[in-house]
């Protein structure tokens, strides 16, 4: 089905609004909250720290471990509060998203911790919280190489577009979702999953979107870290 205008008005290439902060919970080593559109994540890091049980254990590095929740009333349904199939994936995606970008031969032993929260929930919400996790890693201080930027692309109906809300993945004319995380340093790709069909020309152009957004999700990120240490806080 053809797709002529967004639901929103934004161009096929445009992100939804983003605000992102560093320094949000004062009990976490590091923090922040990045918001895209309706969606806001808030992520905290705690450690490096010893890790237990002791088999859990990594003698050469320290490990990073991330924990993805939704509110339960982040949507308009109520989500049941816990673990689910779905969130315990998105921890693993998070996690593999950040690894490349952080660097923990000096903790050997130990634990970081990434908890990323969604407080409201309007799609996307896997790579606003990478996004968020990586500011809060990069203000506890964390060696990275890299942030990382993340954002989702995609075709609705028969267009392909940066950053769908959970209109654009409803679409009745069908929809698919790609959600991709860089190290936009090294033009890296840490995350590509694919919610949908895209042919390789499609994935391509989809890909050249994402990477423009990402950079723009950069600087915003940047900008965020700069400015808590420009207010001293
Ligand atoms: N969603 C929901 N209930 C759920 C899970 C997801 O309403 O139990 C909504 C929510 O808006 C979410 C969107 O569906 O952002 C898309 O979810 P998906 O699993 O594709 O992950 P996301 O795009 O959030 O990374």
């Amino acid at each position: 089905m053809s797709y002529t205008k967004r639901n929103d008005g934004r161009k096929f290439e445009e992100t939804r609004e983003i605000k992102a902060e560093v320094g949000v919970i004062k009990n976490a080593q590091g923090s922040a909250k990045f918001q895209i559109g309706e969606t806001i994540a808030v992520a905290g890091v705690y450690g490096p720290r010893n890790l237990y049980p002791k088999f859990l254990q990594d003698p050469e590095k320290g490990v990073l471990r991330c924990n993805y929740n939704m509110f339960s009333f982040s949507v308009d349904d109520r989500i049941r509060p816990g673990p689910s199939r779905r969130s315990r994936e998105i921890s693993l995606v998070t996690q593999r998203s950040l690894a490349p970008a952080v660097n923990l031969n000096e903790f050997p032993n130990a634990v970081v911790d990434v908890f990323v929260e969604i407080i409201q929930a309007d799609a996307g919400t896997r790579c606003a919280g990478i996004c968020a996790a990586s500011m809060a890693l990069a203000d506890a201080g964390i060696p990275m190489k890299d942030l990382v930027a993340a954002v989702g692309v995609g075709k609705v109906g028969d267009k392909i577009v940066v950053d769908l809300d959970k209109f654009e993945e409803d679409y009745e004319g069908g929809a698919s979702d790609m959600p991709i995380a860089m190290l936009p340093r090294n033009n890296e790709i840490s995350l590509l999953q694919l919610d949908g069909e895209l042919d390789v020309k499609e994935v391509k152009e989809a890909l050249e979107m994402g990477k423009k957004a990402c950079e723009n999700i950069l600087e915003i990120q940047r900008k965020a870290l700069k400015d808590k240490y420009k207010g001293g806080k």
